[in-house]
């Protein structure tokens, strides 16, 4: 793959998890075992999934002065991220997320935001000097920042020319205002079912007709991610569903984030939506084969043999790409459960504008 530009605005987070017993009721202590570190927060999440799918990624956010930060600023550097854009805030703890796991998955998250909630927009424009991105950049965000340093970022993304998308989880119960004014301000939306019923309440029977209602709100292209499903899409050229690829999935954490890295530099590289769609299922569908967050990020060449093998298996190049079906909902249909082979099934539905 190209060396595609990415600039991350959002939030990095230490996790620790315990894994118990069982749940521990109000005012009870519970015994469980060694602590788990995890680099975590969805901005370092992506951040991280584009640089292993290939893309050279800056980070904007900001870190306490603490160890925590420390050792998360240098997991970034591992991963080959450039974390010139990341500072670190005197007298303020570094995100947190403590996270306690019944043996069955059950689990509980308390998260301490910390530094992130400090990445106001004159943060912002320290840490950028001005400039989010550059017009080859693709700006990626999410929403465990500030909604106002949000918008800011993307309408100065924008404005430069780069292209804007946003991953809007997790969705903010307010201010609505602002929501509907960043959704104005950006080209893609990415969103999972829980947060696509959110934005807007009146749910459609197809989540297809779901994705083109959303782009009434203003994003030019519209992703909803359906977990095992795969994910449906519309935009200006119509909509497409992509069925989920079928592996042994594990733990869902890091789905999403592998999903939304990989179809921002998919579509900043000029792939065409079902295209960019399908390789960011497989890149989600990877992330749920091992257990956490950063660590179960795929590379790119993990992606290219999971498409490699289905393009072998059983997809048929370029014959969806030239389907001409008129674009209704009905025209779509929603992809198959996915099958318990270990060659992943796989489908491309698309429909053009008539
Ligand atoms: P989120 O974690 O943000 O709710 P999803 O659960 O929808 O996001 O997962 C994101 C993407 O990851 C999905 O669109 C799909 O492509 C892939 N994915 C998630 N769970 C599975 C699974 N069990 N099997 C295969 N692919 C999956």
């Amino acid at each position: 793959m190209s060396s595609e530009r990415l600039v991350v605005v959002g939030s990095l987070n230490m996790d620790l998890s315990v894994t118990v017993p069982r749940l521990p009721q109000p005012g009870e202590t519970v015994s469980g075992a060694d602590v788990v570190r995890g680099a975590g927060g969805k901005g370092a999440n992506q951040a991280v999934a584009a640089a292993r799918l290939g893309a050279e990624v800056r980070m904007i956010g900001l870190l306490g002065d603490d160890a925590l930060g420390g050792e998360l600023r240098e997991r970034l550097a591992l991963e080959g991220v450039d974390s010139g854009g990341v500072a670190q805030l005197p007298g303020v703890a570094s995100g947190l997320a403590l996270i306690v796991v019944q043996q069955d998955g059950e689990n509980t998250i308390t998260l301490s935001p910390g530094a992130n909630h400090h990445l106001d927009v004159p943060a912002l424009d320290n840490l950028t000097g001005g400039t989010v991105a550059s017009p080859a950049d693709t700006l990626l965000l999410q929403l465990e920042v500030p909604l106002p340093t949000v918008l800011a970022a993307a309408r100065a993304a924008r404005g430069a020319g780069a292209l804007t998308v946003l991953n809007a989880a997790p969705l903010p119960q307010s201010p609505r205002e602002v929501l509907a004014e960043l959704l104005g301000a950006v080209d893609v939306l990415v969103v999972n079912e829980t947060e696509a019923a959110g934005l807007l309440p009146a749910a459609h029977a197809e989540w297809a007709e779901q994705a083109r209602a959303l782009r009434g709100l203003g994003p030019d292209t519209v992703v909803i991610t359906l977990g095992a499903e795969g994910a449906v899409a519309a935009g200006p050229q119509g909509a497409c569903a992509e069925s989920g690829f079928s592996v042994r999935a594990v733990d869902a954490v890091g789905a999403g984030d592998a999903f939304c890295a990989q179809l921002a530099l998919s579509l900043g590289g000029g792939t065409p939506l079902p295209e960019a769609v399908r390789r960011a299922c497989a890149a989600g569908a990877l992330a749920t084969t091992r257990p956490g967050a950063q660590s179960s990020l795929p590379s790119a060449a993990e992606v290219d043999a999971l498409l490699d093998g289905v393009t072998d298996a059983a997809h048929v190049p370029g014959a969806a790409h030239d389907t001409d079906v008129p674009d209704t909902a009905d025209g779509i249909g929603l992809p198959d459960a996915p099958h318990d082979t270990d060659v992943p099934p796989h489908e491309t539905n698309e429909v053009h504008h008539a």
